[in-house]
């Protein structure tokens, strides 16, 4: 499979686990040997996204491929890359409760007791920057700094990983984290 093909199924993936919808939430890799980046459209149904709607971007930012409009966050996907040189693929979505917890302006540390905090760490919460501009990714550096995920102030989560498939799950178990987390404090 190419590039956009892996981005078109994973989106779909990510749509049937809940994930994303047509609003909310998008997905890219990198071809490190080009430095474009495959990216989903914005305002598109994820489970419906083809190989040829997926969006090329060059190393200029230039949209050069793919018939969708490159997704508003196109900025943070470039940002993530920049400071995770070991990874090649990006996850931004609104997971509810991560999200909770960057809507509280919180960074979520993790249990030092838990098998997930070798995973996680702490996971740092960034100041708010307007959606779609280069403030969203303000601190990305120090946060991604040998951890996969970052909580996005007033907005949502990002996630990165060697693949698609491992950034969706690596985002899967640390939103189901925060899930357990939160019902634990209800039991208290
Ligand atoms: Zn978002």
């Amino acid at each position: 499979m190419n590039y956009a093909e892996i981005v078109a199924k994973f989106s779909c993936m990510a749509e049937e686990k809940g994930m994303v919808n047509s609003l909310e939430g998008n997905l890219s890799m990198i071809d490190r040997t080009t430095g474009n980046i495959y990216i989903t459209p914005s305002h598109k149904a994820k489970r419906l996204l083809t190989p040829e709607m997926i969006c090329v971007v060059d190393p200029q930012g230039e949209q050069i491929g793919g018939t969708g409009k490159k997704s508003s966050e196109f900025f943070l996907h470039e940002a993530a890359y920049k400071a995770r040189p070991d990874c090649n693929a990006v996850f931004h979505c609104h997971a509810p409760y991560l999200t909770a917890y960057a809507f509280a302006y919180r960074d979520f540390n993790t249990d030092p007791n838990t098998f997930l905090h070798t995973i996680f760490g702490n996971i740092v919460c960034l100041p708010y920057g307007e959606h779609g501009t280069h403030a969203i990714h303000k601190g990305i550096e120090e946060a991604l700094n040998g951890r996969p995920v970052a909580l996005l102030g007033g907005h949502g989560v990002v996630c990165v990983g060697e693949d698609l498939e491992d950034a969706i799950g690596i985002l899967e178990a640390a939103e189901n984290y925060a899930k357990t987390i939160f019902n634990r404090d209800q039991m208290k």
